[in-house]
């Protein structure tokens, strides 16, 4: 399928959801996917709320993307913050940097930062928008474009699932859309500053996220989780 091609069947999805959900809410990662989500929402005044997850231990350009964002678009965008009486008892029993020592503690860790805030983020609303693409590696490759998200009792669109990495590229610099310049330092997926690194060539585009993990535990529990792991 063309990019042109492409681009009108994820404008139809997008459309099509704010016809039949009231409270439509995009997770904005402010990766490269998601800008071109952005973009698309943006141009197309769609009325879908964004939302940011901010972590505390996000990459400087992302927060300068961010800030981009805030300057560019007419968009209604809120950034979440886990709550910091679980980061206070997470790193009082894990270290600041207890996600290296085990999936577990790092999985616990997304949780405080990631997940809880997500679930606030998801409250009251009818369904969700993300970025994610079949292409991206092993955890993504049996993705639908529309699927029942059963740990927030709602539907999850992902409206990019077709797209391949030239196609999210070529959109991006057709219509000069921002991006996070460290995807020209080889980091073609960014979470974290410190889970992760560049990828070299021929690797998996997640490669560098948890790089220390196998590829099969490498989501953070946005996707696929909604309790704390390890809690009964
Ligand atoms: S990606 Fe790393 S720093 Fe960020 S929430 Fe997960 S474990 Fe914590």
């Amino acid at each position: 399928m063309k990019l042109v091609d492409k681009i009108a069947a994820t404008l139809a999805q997008l459309q099509e959801a704010v016809e039949l959900y009231p409270k439509l809410v995009f997770a904005n990662s402010l990766g490269a996917e998601d800008m071109v989500l952005t973009d698309l929402i943006a141009k197309n005044s769609l009325s879908i709320r964004h939302f940011v997850l901010d972590t505390g231990r996000l990459p400087e350009e992302t927060y300068g993307l961010l800030d981009k964002l805030h300057d560019l678009y007419l968009i209604d965008l809120q950034v979440y913050f886990p709550d910091h009486s679980l980061v206070e008892e997470y790193v009082a029993r894990h270290g600041i940097n207890g996600f290296y020592r085990s999936v577990e503690e790092r999985k616990g860790c997304c949780f405080v930062r990631k997940v809880e805030p997500l679930r606030r983020a998801l409250t009251g609303q009818s369904a969700w928008i993300t970025g994610q693409r079949r292409e991206q590696n092993v955890t993504r490759s049996r993705l639908a474009a529309c699927e029942w998200d059963d740990a927030h009792s709602m539907y999850k669109l992902n409206p990019l699932l077709e797209w391949r990495t030239a196609d999210i590229w070529q959109y991006l610099r057709e219509n000069a859309v921002p991006y996070n310049p460290l995807h020209d330092r080889f980091y073609p997926s960014l979470g974290c500053a410190p889970c992760t690194r560049a990828v070299t060539p021929g690797e998996d585009l997640r490669a560098g996220r948890w790089w220390w993990e196998n590829p099969e535990n490498k989501e953070c529990g946005l996707h696929v989780a909604s309790r704390m792991p390890g809690a009964a």
